[in-house]
Formats: C-alpha cells, structure tokens, sequence
C-alpha cells in the first residue's frame, strides 16, 4: 500500500534517472525582501545590545472610538554600551513621547521602527527603564487569528466583545515592544481599562482591580513568567467566570474559563475536555509549563489562539475544527480541536519558542502533533495513527517547512500536517516509546521557558535517539522530496535503496514481506536481502512512515 500520492514528476524522475529541479529557485530568494522585514526580522544592533526583562504595558480602550492609548514600561538589561534603541510599533498607532528619567527624548522613524537616541550613558550590566507612550486606532484584524489586529464585536446580547490576535503580523500591531521572539520579558503586567460593565482578561494572574470612578475599570494581569509577545492579549466582554483545579505532576494547577454569559451552559459541558488533555499532554510532554500562572481557556470573538496562559477559544463549543474532522478519518471528531490545538501551543510556542519565525514548524509541528498524542493517549495507537495518517492529505509538499531567516518570514503550510507526521515518522525510527517519550519530555525541560531555533531541537533528538538525524531533517524540513523506497526482488533477493532523498539520507522502516515483518535499514545505495518464498513477492511498507515506495521492476 502506498502511504502517500507521489507526484508525476517524481515518478518520471525515479524510473528515467533525471534529477528534480530543486527547490532552490522556486521560492523567494532574500532580495524579494523589504528593509522593513530586515528591520522587523533580525536582530538589529539597535536590539542586540539590550536584553528586556520587564514589561508593564498600560492600556485604555475605547470601545466608542476603537481607539486605544497607553504607555509600555521596558526594563531591560544593557549588553554592550549602545545610545540607540529600536522600538516597534505600526501604523495607524503613533509612538507620541519617550521618557528615561527626567529625559524627554527623541527619536525617529523609519516604518514601524522607531530608533530612540538614549541621553543617559548606558553602561554594561545596568537594568535601565524607559517609558513608551502611544495612541491611536489600531488595525482591524480582517481574518483574525491570521490576520491579526483588534477584533470589534458584540456577543448575542448586543454588548461589546474585544479581543486582540496578532501572530504573524506582529504584537506591534498594537502595542510598542522590542518586536522579534528571541528577546522575552522575564515577568510582564498588563493593565487594561475598560468599561465598568464589561471585564478584561489577558495573560497571567489577576492581581487587582482599580476602579478610578469614571464607569471604568482597570483590570491587572500580572505573569511571572518569560512570554512571547504575540502571546500577549487583550480580550473584553461580558465574561462569566467558572473554575476547578487539576491535580497535576507539579502540583495544583488552577483551570479559570472566562466565556460570554450566554454560552455558559455549553462551556461547563464542554470543557470538560481540559482535564482529560491535560493527562495526556503532562504525560507525553512533561508538566504544564506555566503552573504560577494557571491555565485559562478564554472566549474570543475569533476561532482561537495560543495566548500563554489565557488560550482564546472560538470553536463553538463543538468537537472538530469547526465541526469538521481536518483527518478524514473521524477520529478528529472525538476532540475540541481548538482546546487540545492551542493547549498543545503551551508547550510547544509558549515554554519551547522559536527564536525565528523562520523555525515555525517547531510551534505548529509538535502542536499538530499533540492532537496525535491525545488520541494515542485516550483511543490507542490505531486512533492516533489513523489520525495522522489522515491528514497527509492536506500536505502540499510545494516548499519547504523552514522559512528564510531574518525578515519575518514562515515556512510552508505543510508545517503543520507534514510537520506532525515528521514527528510521528521519528517515533516509528526510535522503535520505542519509553524513550520517543523521554525525548518529548526532554525538549520541554531543556529549553524550558527558552527561545530556541530548529537546529537547537534537531540535534537534542539526535542526541536522545542517539542517531545522527541531520539527513532526515534536511529531507523534511529543508526540502520538498518524500523519500521512496525503491525496491526490486530479483533471484530471491530484495534489492532496496532510498531514492529521492537528499545525500545520506538513511532511517530504517518496517516492510512486510509476503506476511513477515522486516526492519530495512536503507541507504541511498542499493543493499539486498535474501528472502524465500515460493510465489510472487508482495511487499508493503509500514503506513506510520511517512514515505513511498517504488517497485522498480514491476507495477
Ligand atoms: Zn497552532
């Protein structure tokens, strides 16, 4: 059986011998970049010599007008001496005065950066502090959570429902920070002040609610812990409160959810699912990452999104991506897919972050491969086989997973599904659980609460698997090609190789010869093996392997 379609090109490349045209150029090329990517996606010398440590972003919405206005408190670290400091934030919003102590300075723009001239010496070692105002109408999202921005809704009862979703398009789309993900904030608070009517939950804890008597109120978020800015949110609406606890590996964990008045009944049915995933998530990936900040599931005018320790959720208390099973295979209707989706983010996005948009799959991979191990957890490995074996049919394979580096720029789409069957192709490689999970777990402890790139992720799977897997990555997440067994059976012999793979390219995978399971391990050059059988030969590859095969003398 063939676990895959093989494109037509791919066959008359295999049996006439002719090499595909790489990727190479087929796909944007860094000069099809602006400065403002530069300036957005790299690591400037006007963000390199300082590390923030501290946001308090203060924000005043006015639902009347769609307008915000507001301040960022930035604390950060001086690296190297340096006077200049760049600082993010995109039109319509305007940075309207920057303050250091008594320092009222100046600055300039080019785009969405402002560079900051600095009077007071900095000198290596100091936390300095800086105060950013702004104000403004900030972007409607047009297609949120994918087209990020502010989200201005009303709920069945006509009150105002606000939410912001900004991955992608940046957190600076709202608010002014050091906007690229390498650099985190160790602890952040938020304040957001609303209508008195209404309530704002964001990331965190609630510290407190001020109450200035003006029919607002102020509503303090504080998180202890380092938090990608797109992760950081803004959600207002007439909100209910309910909660229980979790008995977890790190002990209590609090579960708050916060859901429109109207839907309050659905979302007690409903949600009973978080308990359940958080067994199967503290199982394969370790403890809930952010345990000092809880964990909250947030109603949002939009599908859902991975918020650190507020995920937003939109699905319309249904199982399914919207109702629908995204595998075919209708395991995907046994799950909220929005509720395991985005909590699966917590570890794989909010503890474990790319430090380059360009490592994306790291994020979207492994949480599209949660939903796999939930199933694996809860229904058994046939569910999550089928499952993963159900989505390839949404893989593209028209470029590659990784993106280019330095100009804000994500890979292809097939990070998800091809990324969640990558994984489950390396847990066929390790050929044995116990460790496939320890490795799981592994990467959540030692990047835990880090930035990271792909290669960082690669080699400690190298490591733990102890397998020099550099091949296997450069093959699925720097090129385009499924790998083919190709294959021939020739005088009692089974002749295989890999064919369509990038140089070295070498996993084992289980066939099934005539009935009796074997363990190849091919390489790019043909190796053989005797068998016996007194009929024809029959062979089939493992369907958990993400590969094809080719039967180079028959059909
Ligand atoms: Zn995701």
């Amino acid at each position: 059986m063939k676990p895959l379609k093989i494109f037509l090109p791919l066959l008359f490349a295999m049996i006439f011998g002719t090499s595909i045209p790489l990727q190479a150029q087929l796909f944007d090329s860094e000069s099809d970049f602006t400065r403002q990517d530069t300036l957005r996606g790299s690591i400037t010398p006007e963000r390199a010599w300082w590390d923030v440590t501290y946001y308090h972003l203060s924000v005043k919405v006015d639902i009347a007008d769609s307008a915000i206005s507001g301040s960022n408190l930035i604390h950060y670290k001086v690296l190297e001496p340096h006077q200049k400091l760049q600082i993010d934030l995109q039109e319509p919003l305007e940075i309207t005065k920057v303050i250091q102590g008594e320092n009222d300075l100046t600055y300039t723009r080019e785009g969405s950066a402002y560079f900051i001239e600095l009077q007071d010496r900095q000198l290596s070692g100091e936390i300095n502090e800086l105060r950013v105002f702004y104000e403004g109408n900030p972007q409607v999202a047009v297609r949120p959570p994918w087209d990020g921005g502010f989200t201005w809704a009303h709920d069945g009862n006509g009150k105002p429902f606000v939410a912001t979703s900004n991955q992608g398009i940046g957190a600076s789309i709202w608010w002014p920070n050091k906007d690229h993900p390498y650099d985190e904030p160790d602890s952040m608070l938020i304040s957001v002040n609303a209508p008195d009517t209404l309530m704002d939950v964001s990331n965190g804890r609630l510290l407190n609610v001020g109450e200035p008597g003006d029919g607002t109120k102020t509503w303090h978020w504080f998180v202890s812990n380092p938090i990608n800015n797109y992760g950081v949110n803004i959600n207002i609406g007439d909100y209910v409160h309910f909660g229980e606890e979790y008995e977890g590996e790190k002990g209590v964990l609090t579960l708050d959810y916060y859901v429109l008045r109207e839907n309050e009944a659905k979302a007690r049915e409903q949600f009973k699912q978080v308990k359940p995933m958080m067994d199967a998530f503290e199982y394969w990936f370790g403890p809930y990452p952010f345990y000092e900040d809880g964990y909250k599931l947030v109603e949002a005018p939009y599908l859902g999104m991975e918020h650190q320790s507020s995920v937003t959720y939109g699905n319309g208390y249904q199982n399914g991506y919207l109702g629908r099973d995204l595998s075919g295979s209708g395991w995907g209707l046994k799950f909220d897919f929005i509720i395991i989706h985005e909590t699966g983010h917590e570890w794989f996005a909010n503890n474990i972050t790319y430090s380059d948009v360009a490592d994306m799959w790291v994020h979207e991979g492994f949480t599209n491969y949660s939903e796999n191990l939930y199933l694996d957890y809860h229904f058994g490995e046939q569910a999550s086989s089928e499952y993963v074996r159900g989505i390839r049919a949404g893989i593209q394979n028209s470029s590659p997973l990784i993106g280019t580096y330095n100009v804000n720029n994500e890979g292809s789409g097939d990070m998800y599904n091809k990324g969640g069957n990558l994984l489950h192709t390396l847990r066929q490689v390790a050929d044995n659980d116990s460790l496939w999970r320890e490795t799981l777990r592994g990467l959540n402890q030692e990047f835990y609460h880090q930035t990271v790139s792909s290669k960082q992720v690669e080699e400690f799977i190298s490591t733990k698997l102890g397998r020099d897997l550099e091949p296997f990555f450069d093959q699925y997440l720097r090129d385009i090609r499924i790998p083919i067994l190709e294959y021939a059976f020739r005088d009692g012999r089974l002749m295989y190789r890999w064919g369509n793979t990038v140089q070295g390219f070498n996993i084992p995978v289980d066939v099934t010869i005539n009935g009796d399971v074997h363990r190849l391990q091919p390489t790019t050059s043909m190796k053989n093996l005797q068998v016996e059988s007194d009929g024809p030969f029959i062979l089939t590859v493992d369907p958990d392997y993400y590969v094809a095969s080719f039967n180079l003398l028959g059909k």
